[in-house]
This record gives C-alpha cells, sequence and structure tokens, in this order.
C-alpha cells in the first residue's frame, strides 16, 4: 500500500509558503535569469557583529566546558547581562535567576509561546501588519488569532480600544511590537501604561517584542513596555542580538519579565530543545552592555539610507510614513498597484527585491510594500530609484 504523505490540519492552515521564503524563491530565480539583485527584502543587516563579540566568543569555543550541552535558561552570565541592559536602558528591575530567559532568537520564543498559554479556540490578539510569527504561531498552537489594524491615522498605533468586549474576554495573548516591523512606528510609556491596564482589565498576557529598541533616530533605546505601572503582572518582552549587534546568526534572543509566564514558556523549551551555545551566551554577555559607540555608528547609516529611500518612494508617487525606528520603510503603492504586482513585477523585471505588504498584513497589507535598508547602501538606493521609476512608467503609458 502505498503512503499518503499528509500534513497535520494545523500546518495546512499556514499560509501557504513563510513570506520570506517566498521572496527568497523570486530572488534566487530573478538572479539566475541574469538580473542584478537590490535587495531590500529581509532584515538582515550586512555589517558584521561588533568585533569584541565575534573576539569573545571565539575564545569562549577554546573552551572545553562550552562544548557540552547547555541550560535551557541560559548562562548565569547571559541572563545577568541582560539584567544589567534592562536596568541601565529601561529603568526595569529584573531577578536574573527567574525573569531573564535564553532563547534561540526571538523568533523561537515568540513562535513557541502560544504552545504554552493557548488552548484549541482561544483568541490571541495579532496586531496587522505585523511580523508574521505572531500569527503563524498561534495557528500551530490551534488559537485564532484577531487581526487589530495598525492604521496609518494612528501613526500605526494599536488601539486596543477597538476590541469589541466578546474578543477581550475569549483573548489568552496580546502582541505588542514596537519600534514596529514593518512600519517603524514607535509607541510611548503612556501608550503602554494604557496598555497594561487594558490587560489587567481582561485578563491577557501581554506580549512585548522589542527586538528594535536600540535601532532608531533619537539616540536612545525606545521605552519597554514593562517600564509601564503593573506591566510586570501581566507580560512578558522579547528581545535579541539579532538587530541591535547585527547578529541574526548567532540565534541568541531573551525573554524576560513576568517568572510564572517565563517558567510557563520555559516547560515548552525544556522539551523540545536544549537551549543555545554556551560560547555564543558567554561571548556576547561579556560585551552586551559595552558596544554603544556600535549602535550609534549603524544607527546613523540606517537613518541615513531611510530617510534617503522614503524620499526616492516618495518622489515616486509612494506613500511615506517618515518613522524613526527600525530599517524599514513601509510605503503605500502608487494608485493602482496591488502588493503582489508591484514587488513580483519588480523583482523579475528590475531584480529590485521589496517584500508585498499582503504577506505582511493579512487584512491592512494590501497596496502596501515593505522595503529594509539593512544591507542596501545609497548608491544602492538611488539606482533601485531608477529602476522602479522605468518599471512604473511602462505600465503608465
Ligand atoms: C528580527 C525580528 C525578531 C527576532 O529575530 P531573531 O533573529 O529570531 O532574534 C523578532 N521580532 C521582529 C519583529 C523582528 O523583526
Amino acid at each position: 500500500m502505498s503512503v499518503k504523505i499528509e500534513v497535520a490540519d494545523r500546518v495546512k492552515r499556514l499560509p501557504k509558503s513563510y513570506i520570506f521564503a517566498e521572496v527568497a524563491k523570486r530572488k534566487r530565480a530573478a538572479a539566475n535569469a541574469g538580473l542584478d539583485i537590490i535587495d531590500f527584502g529581509i532584515g538582515d543587516p550586512d555589517f558584521g557583529a561588533p568585533p569584541a563579540v565575534v573576539a569573545a566568543i571565539t575564545k569562549n569555543l577554546q573552551d572545553k566546558a562550552n562544548h557540552r550541552y547547555p541550560d535551557t535558561e541560559g548562562t548565569r552570565e547571559y541572563r545577568e547581562a541582560w539584567a544589567i541592559l534592562y536596568e541601565r536602558d529601561f529603568g526595569v528591575k529584573l531577578d536574573p535567576e527567574k525573569q531573564v530567559h535564553h532563547l534561540i532568537g526571538g523568533k523561537e520564543g515568540i513562535g513557541n509561546f502560544p504552545n504554552a498559554f493557548v488552548n484549541p479556540g482561544d483568541i490571541v490578539i495579532c496586531p496587522d501588519p505585523a511580523y508574521p510569527v505572531y500569527d503563524e504561531g498561534t495557528i500551530l498552537a490551534e488559537g485564532e488569532p484577531y487581526y487589530l489594524p495598525l492604521r496609518a491615522e494612528n501613526n500605526f498605533i494599536a488601539d486596543f480600544r477597538e476590541i469589541p468586549e466578546e474578543i477581550a474576554r475569549r483573548a489568552k495573548i496580546f502582541w505588542s511590537n514596537y519600534p514596529n516591523n514593518p512600519t517603524g512606528a514607535t509607541a510611548d510609556l503612556d501608550y503602554f501604561t494604557n496598555l497594561a491596564r487594558w490587560a489587567q482589565r481582561w485578563g491577557v498576557i501581554v506580549c512585548s517584542d522589542a527586538t528594535y529598541s536600540h535601532i532608531n533616530s533619537f539616540g536612545n533605546p525606545t521605552p519597554s513596555f514593562l517600564r509601564a505601572p503593573g506591566a510586570m503582572e501581566v507580560g512578558v518582552e522579547f528581545h535579541s542580538v539579532s538587530k541591535t549587534f547585527s547578529f541574526t546568526g548567532a540565534r541568541c534572543g531573551v525573554v524576560v519579565g513576568n517568572a510564572d509566564i517565563i517558567a510557563g514558556l520555559h516547560r515548552i523549551k525544556s522539551t523540545l530543545d536544549s537551549g543555545g551555545s554556551d560560547f555564543v551566551q558567554l561571548g556576547v554577555a561579556a560585551h552586551l552592555l559595552g558596544c554603544s559607540d556600535y549602535v550609534t555608528e549603524i544607527n546613523s547609516i540606517y537613518t541615513e539610507r531611510r530617510v534617503a529611500f522614503q524620499k526616492v518612494l516618495a518622489d515616486l508617487g509612494f506613500g511615506s510614513f517618515d518613522s524613526n525606528a527600525t530599517f524599514y520603510v513601509w510605503d503605500k503603492n502608487p494608485a493602482g498597484w496591488s502588493s503582489e504586482e508591484l514587488a513580483y513585477g519588480l523583482i523579475e523585471q528590475t531584480g529590485v527585491v521589496l517584500i508585498p505588504g499582503n504577506g505582511l498584513g493579512r487584512t491592512q497589507g494590501e497596496g502596501y510594500i515593505r522595503g529594509s535598508v539593512a544591507c542596501a547602501g545609497l548608491e544602492s538606493i538611488e539606482k533601485a530609484g531608477t529602476r522602479i521609476k522605468k518599471f512604473l512608467a511602462k505600465r503608465r503609458k
């Protein structure tokens, strides 16, 4: 008898392919067809991590004590370094023993989190547009995503007062992400204070994704949700060295905050994984607090690129949002262009890679594109502008 290979229903409920994998496939096809690629696709910086961090990891790798299984929760040094960073940069006090837990990158923790807290049919409130892992992790845990729109007229701040009572009552988790991917919007402490109050009223866990707190044009980190009064009773925050240190390959993230919530996630993680390499954690821990010059430098580069790209796109008739954070631009397409028509047409015909907004916003993303300036310099931005202009003109004729 032949075996029918069939994935589980929860896998079938995922989008047909992960958006970044889909774009990567089309990018490879364009490159194979001989096009010169200018990549504004995935947010994956190419500066290289701070040299001091790399040197410390190399040194720790030599020590055979670090060749053995790590602890799922992370090394003491790693957790202490994040606790000190949270106090220094956000004014948030954490017990490194119970309130700080290593993750194999923020994505892993975000993706696994609903498994620890969601029963089938529970609602998980996800911003829209958003990083796709919030709702896809929810679907894998057999929860139901509720898409809360981020609207341009609200500067892409999620308005939780819009959530109907019957949804709030059934909600288990509220995902918040500021500075925001893909819009670049930032939230202030007043907003987080109101969010903590809302979450307490409805008994909802707040998961704040602060990955981009240090990637901004302000010269200081943006506020942490956990600084808001009452936040520690309802929430946790996810962070990572991926963006702050341009070190996505380290797979080194953290979840901090409410000890009981972290203990819940730990039950899943200690079942499924054995943590992340100690030599990476120890190298990161040695310099987590000492790379401010590096961060200042990459921020000045990102600011210059973001401003330049926004100007190029605005001149071509895109509707832009002047954000102060992240390395993304989130722009409304010129009239009449759907997300995929524009993004996939550009890849295929010009080699310019952008992410179609509908892949990031199930209800709000259509008609938008996201561009990342993580690894595209000023010259590439100018060159892409010329190509996009030609591409748009062809259809207008
Ligand atoms: C990049 C990113 C992360 C974390 O990425 P990791 O490399 O897994 O640490 C988390 N959230 C958002 C919104 C991101 O863009």
